[in-house]
Order: structure tokens, then sequence, then C-alpha cells
């Protein structure tokens, strides 16, 4: 359950287009010392500003997971924070040159393959971890998450999929969350829309520039121009933003999670519930090493 942070042992590079933005973006991935968590730094700003990978900076925003810190945001953090969540990579400053990461194939295993170049190396301190020991919920019945003990070390993930759509349908996946299975399960699990929403979405004039080969779009006989590399692969790929917007904790999780439709929005209050029940740990934690103290002054 115990185990030590790690980091990266050299810079890695991705570049791509913004999804919504359509604008290239450069990203680099740099080591970074124990304790720092995931900072991303607008290198294209004045002075830099950095903007912690922390569930306090996220503001809400359709479709994605934004980041915002004085002023300064990044959007469509969530495959990269999943790449790094996924690979344990604990501590890295991700220097980007435009506000919207690159959309690569709507996965994250672009960032990943560029973090396994840059290899992981362990430091010497210990990941914080939280050990789920009550029920927690968030939602309603038509979306929600929930979070439970479980026997098994580590994050325990299902995610269960409805979409009225019969090409998409009722899925479902579950996976143990460790390094190993997230890259062969999870890591290339591809994000997607309805046609639909994509028609729409280009009136607005967004991701006007994204071709059928970039991201999956599904019409009424399943993927325009494309093929799934998993039968259940929309279900995976929310499994993947779960992870990511889960890393905003910035601890390791020991639970069963299982989520019901859930988006970011979702993901984004049960990291809230998270970090509540780790602050309220680590508070009795500090009361009892006082209470302790107290005893022997
Ligand atoms: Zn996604």
């Amino acid at each position: 359950m115990v185990r030590p942070q790690s980091t990266i042992k050299r810079t890695a590079r991705v570049s791509g287009k913004g999804y919504w933005s359509g604008t290239e973006v450069d990203v680099e991935f740099r080591p970074t010392s124990e304790n720092q968590g995931v900072t991303f730094v607008r290198c294209d700003l004045p002075n830099q500003p950095r903007i912690r990978a922390a569930v306090g900076n996220r503001v809400k925003g359709p479709r994605r997971t934004t980041l915002v810190e004085g002023g300064h945001a990044v959007e469509m953090v969530e495959h990269v924070l999943a790449a790094l969540q996924g690979l344990q990579i604990d501590n890295c400053e991700v220097w980007v040159n435009q506000p919207e990461m690159p959309g690569c194939d709507g996965s994250s295993v672009h960032f990943v393959e560029a973090l396994l170049r840059a290899e992981r190396i362990e430091q010497s301190a210990i990941k914080p971890y939280l050990t789920i020991d009550s029920v927690i919920r968030v939602g309603d019945e038509s979306c929600w998450i929930q979070c439970e003990p479980s026997q098994t070390s580590g994050l325990d993930l299902t995610y269960q999929l409805e979409y009225w759509q019969p090409a998409i349908g009722e899925q479902h996946f579950s996976l143990l969350i460790n390094p190993e299975n997230f890259l062969d399960e999870l890591a290339s699990a591809r994000t997607f829309v309805l046609e639909s929403e994509a028609k729409l979405l280009r009136k607005q004039g967004l991701g006007k520039h994204v071709g059928y080969d970039e991201i999956l779009v599904f019409g009424d006989e399943g993927p325009i121009q494309n093929h799934l590399r998993f039968s259940n692969e929309c279900a995976r790929h929310k499994m993947l933003d779960v992870v990511g917007d889960l890393a905003l904790t910035g601890v390791d999780i020991h639970g069963k999670l299982t989520a019901f439709k859930s988006g970011h929005r979702l993901n984004a209050m049960m990291a809230m519930a998270l970090i509540e029940q780790v602050e309220t740990k680590t508070d009795s934690y500090r009361d009892s090493e006082n209470r302790m103290f107290n005893k022997s002054a």
C-alpha cells in the first residue's frame, strides 16, 4: 500500500493541436523534487505563472477539466493528469506554451509514451494515500459516484455507461488501477462525441479542424471513418477521465469506486469529498499525536 514517490529522469515532449482552440501547443514534462506534486507552467506568459494540479484550482467548464491559479488557466488537463497518475509519476512540472493541452488522438497514449521514454525514477518520500473506511457518495439517481472500503490494496474502479444512442448503449468496465493495467487497458481509450454533438460544436466554431481520425464520432452505425480499439472503449475512456480528475486529490486512493454516468463535474465533487477525508484524517492524526504528547508531558 505504501510506495515511494517518483518523478522522471529527463524531460519529455509532446506537441499537437488543441481540440477546442485548434492552436499548436508544445508540452514539456520536467522532473521535479519530491512532495512537489504536478504543476503546470505557462511558459508563454510573462513571469511563467504556475498552476498547481489541485482540486481547489478547478473551475467549472463544459466537457473538459480546467485549472486556474492567479488568473492563469490551463485546459483539457485530464488526459495529461491521467497519464501521470496512471504511471505513478507524482512529481512533475508540465511546461506549456498555450492554455489548452493537445488533443492528440483523444486518449492519454501520446503523453504516456513520452513519459515512458523519460523513465520513471523513485524518490525517498512516501506518496500520501487515503484508505476508504466508509461509504462516500456524490450525485443523484441519474448519475453518481460511490466510494467504499475494499479488501484489495489500490483503487478498484468500475465505470457504468448508459447512452441513449444504440451504437454506444450500455457499457461497463472494471479495473484495478496500477501502471501495468493502466498501460494495457486504459491509456489508449479515446474520447468520443455523438455525430449530432459534433455538428452542434462545429456550428459554434469549436473543433472545426478536428477530423474523424482524431476523435471518435459516433453515428447510428458506430464510429464514423474510424475503428474501436476496445468494444467498450467509451466506458474505458470515461474511466480514464475519472483517473485524471481524481489525480487532483494528490493522494493514492485505496478503495472501491463505482461511477455511473459520471463526468468531470461529478468526478471533481468526488475529488473534493476525498480531500475532506484526507484533511479529517490528518487532523485526527495530529490530535492523537498531541494527546500522546500531552500524556507523556
Ligand atoms: Zn476525456
